[in-house]
């Protein structure tokens, strides 16, 4: 038995259920590891459960992903041992000081990858990799609209997407996040608050319809994007910043051009351990190698964890933030 400070939802609702509390935690069980943890990622999702949009029982941990040094194994566990750095994603109640986890959810962490870096890069990095390999596998010569492309996410996947040598056409919210975006390959780029005609721009920007539109700001964008693709092309709608998309006409489809349209979530593309660690070992990897790079935009301790949502939601980040036990 050990304790552990940890951030909890006591109820469904605003920025104000959440409660930092010290509690205890039991020994790994078996099949478990013990991880002291050196950083946790603020996500959306982590938004989405509070608010109950994604039901969970409460009281609950927050926190989907995290970074730290395994301080225990349970029995049966033989793939980690004591002293090991291991990161995490898609794998509840991380934002705390202590955490037991499936052996089955962790991943080793390079050397020379900060366990910080490590934390940021899982659940984001892992997203922008099943968006670019598999949900629309990029293509040298491609265009692909990325919307938020100074977010979390949004850098990685124009990172992502230009390395593939494709064009990206990036919308921020401000001329500040634009840069951003530019400094991570984005060729082409859009302020949505300032523009009448969104769809339009992007016709322009890149000289005919988009072949591939990411899309996680969702209720605001999603028909912008529609509009953006050549026919045949591809709508991923992969979240809702904004708020989530109203039902849909499916003869939108037809009249837009025969288009596509699918709603990933990311547990659908590491269902299968040899995929996650497929995944993860080429998002760590880039880190480590410094072909892709990890914006970490804040850092706050467990108890200001209300701060960085406050954050978050209210659209004054970039890149990605991290909880920080120790800080
Ligand atoms: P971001 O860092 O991208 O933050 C969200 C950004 O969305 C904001 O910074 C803002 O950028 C933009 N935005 C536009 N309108 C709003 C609004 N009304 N409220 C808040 N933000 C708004 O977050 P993440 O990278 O963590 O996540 C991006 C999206 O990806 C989310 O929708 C998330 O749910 C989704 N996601 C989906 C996954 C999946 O597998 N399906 C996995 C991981 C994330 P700006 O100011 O430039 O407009």
């Amino acid at each position: 038995m050990t304790r552990a400070t940890s951030v909890f939802v006591s109820e469904p609702g605003d920025r104000s259920v959440l409660q930092v509390r010290t509690h205890d935690v039991p020994d790994p069980g078996p099949g478990e590891v013990q991880v002291e943890v050196a950083a946790a990622g603020v996500n959306f999702i982590d938004v989405y459960k509070r608010q109950g949009v994604y039901p969970v029982p409460t009281p609950f941990v927050l926190g989907e992903e995290g970074a730290g040094t395994v301080t225990a194994v349970g029995p049966g566990v033989s793939d980690f041992a004591v002293g090991e750095r291991v990161a995490w994603c898609q794998s509840s109640g991380s934002a705390s000081t202590v955490v037991n986890k499936p052996a089955q959810v962790l991943v080793p962490v390079p050397d020379g990858v900060d366990l910080e870096v490590a934390a940021a890069a899982m659940l984001q990095g892992l997203t922008a990799h099943y968006l670019v390999t598999s949900t629309y596998a990029v293509r040298e010569g491609d265009i692909a609209l990325v919307h938020a492309a100074a977010g979390g996410v949004g850098q990685l996947l124009v990172q992502m997407v230009t390395a593939r040598g494709a064009t990206v056409v990036a919308t921020a919210g401000s001329d500040e996040k634009l840069e951003l975006a530019r400094e991570r390959g984005a060729q082409h780029l859009i302020n949505y608050e300032t523009v009448d005609d969104l769809a339009g721009a992007v016709r322009e920007a890149a000289g005919r319809g988009v072949d591939v539109a990411y899309d996680g700001v969702g209720k605001a964008t999603f028909d912008a994007s529609l509009a953006s693709l050549r026919p045949r092309g591809m709508m991923v709608l992969f979240g809702g910043a904004s708020g989530q998309v109203p039902p849909f006409d499916i003869q939108r489809l037809n009249r837009g051009g025969s288009l596509f349209l699918t709603r990933p979530t990311l547990a659908h593309y590491i269902a299968e351990r040899e995929e996650y660690e497929w995944r993860a070992d080429e998002v760590l990897g880039a880190v480590a190698d410094g072909s892709l790079e990890i914006a970490i935009g804040g850092r706050y301790p467990l108890t200001e964890a209300a701060a960085a949502y406050e954050a978050l939601e209210g659209r004054k980040t970039t890149g990605k933030l991290v909880l920080v036990p120790g800080a």
